[in-house]
């Protein structure tokens, strides 16, 4: 008789810690932050290009918001992570736990086992930030998420085009009823025309899904990896790019990234 292999899941994470979310349209909700390692995207604007690969070490917030490290090494099980979860969630503090990344819908099999678990064990409600070009990883756990905040990637400013996944992928949330919403990175280089089709993409799916449009912060010479310099825009190219994406859906909000203005991380 051949014994069967049983595979632990693990995940590659960066980071769990509380803080208060600086984007769309869960801004200023306190959030457990669930920060996976590694992305197969390379956006200009990337801020966070110390998730693209697997980290060897984590760091894990002892205690929410007092920002008290502690290292530990990858691959995490998923009973630790469990655990490092509900010693965050002190009684009536968080209003969500965040996925987020780097890419978070590369551990879809991971999330697959860790959601349905996570969920019963906090009550709290699950929102995933994604690039939005992984219908597929997307399809495998979106009976457990509660909302969803999609990139949609600019080539103009992301460097990256995926129009047909972003498709694909916004479709899948709206039938899944998830609470769904676009976020776009918009920079002085950014082509109109992009906006153009990116509001006609989301309102075809549905003109009731709102969409976050997000000045780029400029990046310090330190994080800078491309050559191509990423400045924020205009206040007349805001307003002008704002009332161009209101032809083709309900809602078009204008936020930067208000946990950076929080110093939160
Ligand atoms: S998808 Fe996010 S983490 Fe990945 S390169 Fe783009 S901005 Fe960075």
């Amino acid at each position: 008789m051949i014994a069967k292999t049983i595979v632990k899941p693990t995940a590659r994470l960066v980071e769990v810690f509380s803080a208060i979310q600086g984007e769309g349209l869960n801004v200023g909700t306190r959030q457990i932050f669930i920060r996976f390692g590694l992305c197969d995207l390379r956006c200009h604007f990337c801020d966070s290009a110390q998730t693209w690969d697997a980290p060897s070490v984590c760091k894990i917030e002892r205690s929410p918001g007092l920002r008290d490290f502690e290292m530990h090494s990858n691959p995490v099980p998923l009973p630790i992570l469990l655990q490092w979860v509900e010693r965050q969630n002190l009684p009536s503090l968080h209003d969500s736990i965040s996925l987020t990344g780097g890419e978070p819908l590369l551990h879809a099999p991971f999330l697959e086992q860790f959601l349905p678990e996570v969920r019963s064990l906090t009550n709290l409600p699950i929102y995933l930030e994604t690039g939005g070009h992984r219908p597929e990883q997307l399809a495998m756990i979106l009976p457990y998420l509660d909302s969803v905040g999609m990139d949609l990637k600019l080539p103009s400013v992301s460097g990256e085009t995926h129009w047909t996944e972003h498709e694909k992928f916004l479709q899948l949330c709206f039938d899944a009823n998830l609470e769904v919403f676009v976020k776009i990175i918009v920079s002085q280089r950014t082509d109109p025309g992009e906006l153009k089709r990116s509001g006609m993409l989301v309102g075809g799916v549905h003109q009731d899904i709102p969409i976050f449009l997000q000045p780029v912060t400029p990046l310090a010479d330190s994080e800078q990896f491309s050559q191509v310099p990423v400045l924020a825009p205009s206040p007349d190219q805001i307003l002008e790019w704002q009332a161009l994406m209101k032809q083709f859906v309900k809602q078009v909000r204008v936020i930067p990234q208000t946990h950076k203005m929080l110093k939160q991380m």
